[in-house]
């Protein structure tokens, strides 16, 4: 519910995961900076994804193409024309809003089809003023800019809205330099950016934000195969990595609200609970059919094809698309992991504590080492041990506060194991491991504890 929304954004702006974009003079709307803990957990959804879809697989490679690419491949892959939203502007309150949305808002209240008419004469949802909105416009989705120091060369080049045409506009070289036959697939992860006319939800929609994108290219026949196989593996790789299944459902897009390169998508969704919502896009899965690369073939005459010499046939490989938000999926995982929950203490009463229970790969923080104080005699066991477990992985020390308090941070961020280090220890030459699951401590030896954590923590 929007409640537990509210409450991730402010434990992510309190603990340093995610923070308004350039803040101190206002920030940008809807435009977030992932802080020092946040970055850890975006790069690990992100290792997570390549693991998953390129390393763990013989029939997939990895690619990183630019943000950048000749202003024909927008043209070509139909979003010059197509990904554009037809906007309408209310003269008293200067808003913006996307045609479209009016007419199905208009539709789901009324049962009923809006036309031009009487959507110009519509009250404006933000400030009530009625007729005040003007005819509609079109607004690409692109970003778009300029290179090179010519003024006079006035058009621009666009930002990349997906990843994935530089998978297609590289699919010769891919397919020729890796001796790749279909079924084969091209994974990348990276920066795109889209004009979003209501930007917002925190991290669910911003105007630049990181994409993961397999493009597989498979035969004609078998793309429904292979369609219905990458809805499963992506979403088994969700609950995978923790999110509980309940959270996840299918969405079939209807086929008169296809994108215009779709012949099929199926969206993984996941119940966010916005406001007004419960359920909303987490990644989406396309068959793109051969719409991109026939289009590429025809615009430069380079044949995007591939001639399978077993059957003595050439074809144009069908494209299933895979493609999720790092954000979207951060968020996904950060709302699934968090929990509030109350134990029993020593004294007999009970202690809430809040846990973010990360599975132990996405964990920012993998171990905590906390002295039970600052006392000099500790200092220098507290940092040998500190010193040994980051050789392996990114670790907190913390010394200052009250332990009950320094557990209940890193609970809160999601670690899943602290390391005490105690005036005991100087004599038997070990720590005591916290489960931030089960609170269960255990005693481990120094000499054994990189191999406990290591165990425990593989994956
Ligand atoms: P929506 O309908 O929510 O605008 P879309 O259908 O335009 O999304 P796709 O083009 O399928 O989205 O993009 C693939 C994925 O990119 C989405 O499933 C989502 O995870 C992510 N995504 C899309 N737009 C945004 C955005 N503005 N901010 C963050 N992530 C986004």
């Amino acid at each position: 519910d929007a409640d537990r929304i509210d409450t991730i954004v402010r434990l992510c702006r309190a603990r340093g995961l995610v923070y308004p974009s350039g803040e101190i003079y206002g920030g940008v709307r809807a435009a977030w900076d992932y802080g020092p803990l946040g970055v850890e957990l975006k790069e690990n959804v992100k290792r997570q994804w390549w693991k998953a879809v390129v390393h763990g697989r013989d029939d997939v490679v990895g690619l990183d193409t630019s943000v950048i690419l000749p202003r024909e491949v927008w043209a070509a892959s139909g979003h010059v024309e197509e990904f554009v939203a037809l906007l309408v502007q209310c003269t008293a309150c200067h808003h913006r809003f996307p045609a479209a949305e009016l007419v199905e808002e208009y539709r789901a209240r009324t049962g009923e089809e809006l036309d031009e008419r009487a959507l110009l004469a519509l009250t404006c949802p933000d400030c009530g003023s009625r007729g005040r909105f003007t005819q509609p416009s079109l607004s690409s989705g692109m970003l778009a800019t300029r290179l090179g120091p010519d003024e006079a060369d006035d058009s621009p080049y666009h930002l990349r809205p997906e990843t994935a045409q530089g998978a297609f506009v590289n699919f010769h070289s891919v397919q020729a330099t890796g001796r790749r036959r279909p079924p084969f697939g091209v994974g990348q992860i990276g920066k795109v950016f889209r004009n979003e006319v209501t930007p917002g939800d925190f991290l669910f929609r911003s105007r630049e934000f990181e994409l993961m994108e397999l493009a597989y290219f498979v035969p004609p026949d078998q793309d429904e195969h292979w369609h219905r196989y990458w809805i499963d593996a992506r979403t088994d790789w969700y609950t995978g990595l923790g999110v509980d299944r309940q959270n996840l459902r299918h969405y079939p897009h209807p086929a008169d609200h296809l994108a215009h390169y779709s012949r099929r998508t199926v969206d993984v969704e996941y119940r966010f609970g916005f406001p007004g919502r419960e359920w909303d896009e987490l990644e989406g899965i396309a068959n793109r059919g051969d719409f991109d690369l026939d289009a590429h073939a025809e615009r430069t005459g380079v044949d995007l094809s591939y001639y399978d010499r077993a059957a003595g046939s050439r074809y144009r490989p069908f494209v299933i698309g895979p493609s999720v938000g790092v954000g979207r999926a951060v968020l996904a995982f950060l709302l699934d992991a968090y929990t509030e929950e109350e134990t029993p203490n020593p004294i007999g009463g009970v202690d809430r504590r809040v846990v973010l229970r990360l599975d132990r790969r996405l964990a920012p923080v993998k171990v905590g080492v906390l002295p039970v104080s600052r006392s000099p005699d500790l200092a220098p066991q507290a940092a040998a041990v500190t010193a040994e477990l980051r050789r392996s992985w990114n670790v907190e020390f913390d010394d200052s506060g009250a332990i009950g308090r320094r557990y209940r941070r890193q609970d809160e961020i999601g670690t899943p194991f602290c390391v005490t280090v105690d005036f005991d220890g100087l004599l038997d030459h070990a720590v005591t491991v916290r489960d931030r699951d089960s609170l269960v401590q255990e005693r481990v030896s120094l000499d054994k504890l990189n191999d406990y954590l290591a165990f425990r923590l593989r994956g």
